[in-house]
């Protein structure tokens, strides 16, 4: 019989990470299969029950349980507990257990593309659950600043706060404050799904304000280009779309339900093929 792993959130329809990891189980050959499921709001708690009762192996969970799952976990890990956010879910005889990969799919996307952090000032738009893994990941890299740009500014404070008011500075979402945080800065994220299929017109940053210095990772998958990367490449900045941190995330994932080492470029080559060929959709990992 195969071991069930499996996607919760609302929405899932679009989801590409079903094709990641079936694709890999069936290149090697392994005895499982990952489904999704659209768990309506309100329905959470049965849900996370009803997996555990069938006994499945593990679970992906995306917008917008990360971080109410939490609370019908057994045991939450470290990292996923300070950033406040659970992606994923291991069911370990019984028992269920909480950690963050998104933390690993920002990690592989700085590798990947060769973004060296040290003494660097960062800027991140947004202060969700994706931008609190991101901060949390940079400051392992001994950044100079991070600059955390919020559309409700409370969040903002929050994280800064919360990771470290030394380094980590709140801002407002004003064009003010957007064109004096990215004077000095070297990495620009954006972590809020402005400029996500179907407003793939929208950028929360305009042309004017970017510079040919920055690296612009946009954590955006669908479009792979996204306004802002447009932008950033006309000016002649360097872009990173949100694939790798898919794919890293994923293949975290994948390392922590079954242990053995996840078939990297097989499970990105599958995501951008899937991402080529379904076009038009509004997706989460
Ligand atoms: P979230 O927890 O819901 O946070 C969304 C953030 O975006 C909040 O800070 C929110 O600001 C801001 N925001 C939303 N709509 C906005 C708008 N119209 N104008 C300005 N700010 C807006 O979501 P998340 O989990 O952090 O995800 C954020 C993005 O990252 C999504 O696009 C998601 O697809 C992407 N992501 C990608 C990956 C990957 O593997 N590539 C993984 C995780 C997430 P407020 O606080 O004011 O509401």
């Amino acid at each position: 019989m195969k071991k069930l792993l499996c996607l919760i959130g609302h929405p899932v329809k679009h989801s590409v990470s079903p094709s990641m990891h079936n694709k890999a189980f069936e290149t090697l050959k392994m005895n499982y299969v990952y489904l999704s499921f659209d768990v309506y709001p309100g329905n959470l708690d049965d849900a996370v029950k009803g997996l555990k009762a069938i006994d499945v192996r593990g679970f992906n969970v995306t917008i917008p349980y990360k971080e109410e799952v939490i609370g019908y976990l057994d045991h939450v890990d470290l990292i996923a507990r300070r950033v406040g956010a659970v992606n994923t879910v291991v069911n370990s005889s019984n028992s269920l257990i909480g950690y963050n990969t998104d933390v690993e799919g920002v990690e592989t996307t700085l590798r990947l593309n060769s973004i060296k952090l040290y003494d660097e000032e960062i800027v991140v738009l947004g202060a969700g659950g994706a931008a609190r893994a991101a901060v949390f990941t940079f400051l392992s890299h001994s950044p100079r600043r991070v600059t955390i740009i919020n559309r409700t500014f409370e969040k903002a404070k929050e994280v800064a706060r919360e990771f470290n008011p030394e380094i980590c500075r709140p801002e407002p979402l004003t064009r003010k404050s957007i064109q004096e945080s990215l004077k000095n800065a070297y990495l620009l994220v954006n972590a809020t799904p402005v400029g996500m299929k179907p407003g793939e017109d929208a950028s929360l940053i305009g042309k004017d304000l970017l510079n040919p210095d920055l690296t612009v990772f946009d954590m955006i998958y669908n479009p792979l280009k996204t306004k802002l990367l447009s932008y950033a490449e006309e000016i002649g900045a360097k872009t990173v779309n949100g694939v790798d941190m898919l794919v890293g995330q994923g293949a975290a994932s994948f390392k922590l339900w079954t242990g053995v080492n996840p078939p990297f470029k097989l499970m990105r080559k599958t995501v951008l093929e899937e991402l080529k060929t379904s076009g038009q959709f509004e997706g989460e990992s």
